[in-house]
């Protein structure tokens, strides 16, 4: 497996709470080198691009409104295999189906304020990085 990114994101939920540094700790005991970050308060508009995939859900509102209502940071992430070695340290979607360890586990909040997001295949990394990074903040 050659080297791979993925790109993340810190939640609302984790600005607001003071748990910047404590997702970033967990992210890097998992491995994965934190090669670009910044910390944003995303459009509603924004918000509607990145998740546009979402758009037919009944959640993409609530969803939309959150992720712009306070601060994110937003991150690359590189590792051997690094979108599924994100996903796996993430655990799952809803906080009360994540396993033990995992930052949903640890710190979400409900299945909309699940503390991070991680991009799901090398396509939509790549899209969402580009969303959000020009090629010269990501230093590997
Ligand atoms: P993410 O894309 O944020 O990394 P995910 O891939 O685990 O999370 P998705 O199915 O892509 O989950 O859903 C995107 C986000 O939408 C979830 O992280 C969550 O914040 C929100 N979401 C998903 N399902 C629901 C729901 N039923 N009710 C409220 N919010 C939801
Ligand atoms: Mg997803």
């Amino acid at each position: 497996m050659t080297t791979q990114r993925t790109f993340s994101i810190l939640k609302p939920d984790v600005t607001q709470r003071n748990l910047t540094g404590a997702v970033n700790a967990k992210i890097e005991a998992a491995g994965l080198r934190i090669i670009a970050q910044k910390r944003i308060h995303m459009s509603l508009k924004q918000a509607e691009t990145f998740y546009a995939v979402h758009s037919a859900r009944p959640f993409f509102g609530e969803l939309t409104q959150m992720m712009s209502a306070a601060p994110v940071v937003v991150q690359v992430l590189e590792a051997d295999n690094a979108i599924a070695r994100y996903r796996e340290v993430m655990g799952a979607t809803n906080p009360a189906n994540a396993a033990p360890g995992t930052i949903r586990k640890e710190f979400a909040v409900s299945m909309g304020e699940n503390s991070v997001h991680g991009s799901d295949a090398e396509e939509t990394a790549a899209i969402e990085i580009a969303q959000f990074f020009a090629g010269n903040e990501i230093v590997g």
